[in-house]
């Protein structure tokens, strides 16, 4: 049976040094690099297992946020499709967009370039009036505006949610969702999304059955496309699996009360 693992990147199979606990140094490797080639991210000699368990059993697809330019500094070996930019672009393994996606999503995603500007510019007057000190940017790939991202150069998150407190009741209210997992705040057009590019997948150039699909991901937005997924993994200690166990722990205790 064909296997197919759809596989996020960031906090799923490596994360930077300070998120991996008790690791001791000797054990970790460099997954992913700074533009300037320092190490940037980590696996555990845990994730490189799951890894090359993975790769035996199937066909690993990397689905990220990361840009192409941010999945060139990843240094673990991918050789079949990769779905980037929070599923606005899949990229076949000839380094070509897959046209019929790109044919579907691109003429959706460019109507929203003004308004991504429009919300950096005003998200940069806040950081700046209330001296966060964040980086905030437009992300782009492929020509496409894709999506705005705040990040704090050095990791103090808690000023990512102070500018959320002063941004969020300009928001838009349709037609964008927050992605919010430790140092990153992110906008992106709700026309994007890793489900999204996986659903295409999976009902057009991976339309075989039987198959197997499993699906891995770390953050609350991930489980949309988790549940595509014949089965999920999800790092123990996760945005994801935190939220699972906080609501699991709610639902106890309203029964105990009842
Ligand atoms: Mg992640």
């Amino acid at each position: 049976m064909d296997t197919y693992i759809f596989l996020d990147l960031d906090d799923t199979i490596f994360q930077t040094r300070h998120k991996c606990l008790t690791t001791p140094d000797e054990q970790l490797a460099t997954a992913a690099i700074h533009p300037d080639g320092s190490s940037l991210s980590y696996t555990t000699p845990q994730q490189r297992e799951l890894l090359s368990q993975l790769q035996m059993l199937g066909t690993v697809i990397p689905v990220t946020a990361r840009n192409l330019e941010s999945f060139r500094r990843v240094q673990l070996v991918f050789s079949d499709l990769v779905v980037l930019d929070f599923g606005a672009a899949i990229v076949l393994p000839t380094g070509e967009l897959d046209p019929i996606w790109d044919n579907q999503i691109r003429p959706r995603i460019v109507e929203h370039g003004s308004q991504l500007e429009d919300i950096c510019q005003y998200w940069k007057q806040i950081s700046d009036r209330l001296a966060l000190g964040l980086r905030i940017r437009v992300i782009s790939d492929f020509e496409m505006p894709l999506y705005v991202v705040a990040k704090h150069p050095d990791g103090q998150i808690e000023r990512l949610q102070e500018l959320w407190q002063h941004a969020h009741a300009e928001f838009p209210s349709e037609g964008f969702f927050v992605h919010h997992n430790d140092n990153n705040l992110s906008v992106v057009p709700a026309c994007m999304s890793k489900r999204s590019a996986v659903e295409y997948l999976l009902n057009g150039p991976l339309n075989e059955h039987p198959r197997l699909v499993i699906g891995a991901g770390d953050s609350l937005s991930d489980a949309e496309f988790l549940s595509l997924c014949d089965f999920s993994l999800i790092p123990g200690n996760s945005q994801l699996m935190r939220t699972l166990n906080q609501q699991y722990e709610v639902r106890r205790s309203r029964s105990r009360s009842q």
